[in-house]
């Protein structure tokens, strides 16, 4: 079974820029593209930063279940695709999905094994200054924090919180997560069982072994 990683911060803070440097540097993790009705930004690709849909087609997608959550978020859609979490953790792939904090809790709902992490900024400055560089206008920044402020408190019923003061700082912290999560001691002793990872004494020994030293 893969595992699901779900992060997750206010609009801005940087989900998506620290989400591309985790993804450069760590093998076997496949991100969740999400669909969206926006537009798309200039440097976004269809099928990679997310899905495009016409607001018909997505409606069109709630109905038939194809989303495993939507929210309406600023205006626009957004919805994560089931079939690509269902396949990701019946084919043993780690996925990574990016969406906001309500989507971030109807999915952990869902798969309660899901490891959640909440991406804190900094500041509400310097939230702010992103949110300048992204080129939001001033109202549409305002709204942004409003929902920021009764987003952050939400960061204590995450698994882990990230503070993303520096990129590469967070990114390594993220990968830091997952590649501990792989470490995780059921997770080792069920892949053993299945393939060669060890020699067939050191199985034995660990189904069948007495563990020396253990108080009773
Ligand atoms: P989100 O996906 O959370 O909405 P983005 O990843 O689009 O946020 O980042 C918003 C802006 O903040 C971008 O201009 C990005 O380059 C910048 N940014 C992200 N992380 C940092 C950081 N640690 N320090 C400075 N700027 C950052
Ligand atoms: P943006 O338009 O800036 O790319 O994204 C706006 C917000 O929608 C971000 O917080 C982003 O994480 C969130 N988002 C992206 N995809 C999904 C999704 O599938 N579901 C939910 N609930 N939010 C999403």
């Amino acid at each position: 079974m893969g595992r699901l990683f779900i992060l997750s911060a206010p609009s801005g803070t940087g989900k998506s820029t620290v989400a591309q440097r985790l993804l450069e540097s760590i093998d076997n993790v496949r991100r969740v593209v999400t669909a969206t009705t926006r537009q798309p930004r200039p440097s976004e690709r269809d099928g990679i930063d997310y899905i495009f849909m016409k607001k018909e087609e997505f409606l069109e997608g709630i109905e038939k279940g194809y989303f495993l959550e939507y929210a309406e978020v600023y205006g626009n859609y957004y919805g994560t695709p089931r079939e690509q979490v269902e396949k990701n953790i019946k084919c043993g792939h780690d996925s990574l999905l990016v969406i906001d904090v309500q989507g971030a809790f109807k999915v952990k709902k869902e798969f309660p094994q899901a490891i959640t992490i909440f991406l804190l900024p900094p500041s509400i400055e310097e939230l702010k200054r992103r949110m300048k560089r992204r080129g939001y206008t001033d109202s549409n920044a305002d709204l942004r924090l409003e929902t920021a402020r009764k987003e952050i408190p939400c960061a204590t019923s995450f698994d882990y919180i990230i503070i993303n003061d520096f990129i590469d700082k967070a990114a390594d912290q993220l990968r830091c997560i997952i590649l501990s999560s792989r470490c995780e001691r059921d997770m080792v002793l069920k892949s053993i069982k299945k393939g060669p990872l060890v020699s067939k004494e050191i199985i034995e020994l660990i189904q069948g072994g007495e563990c020396y030293g253990k108080e009773a």
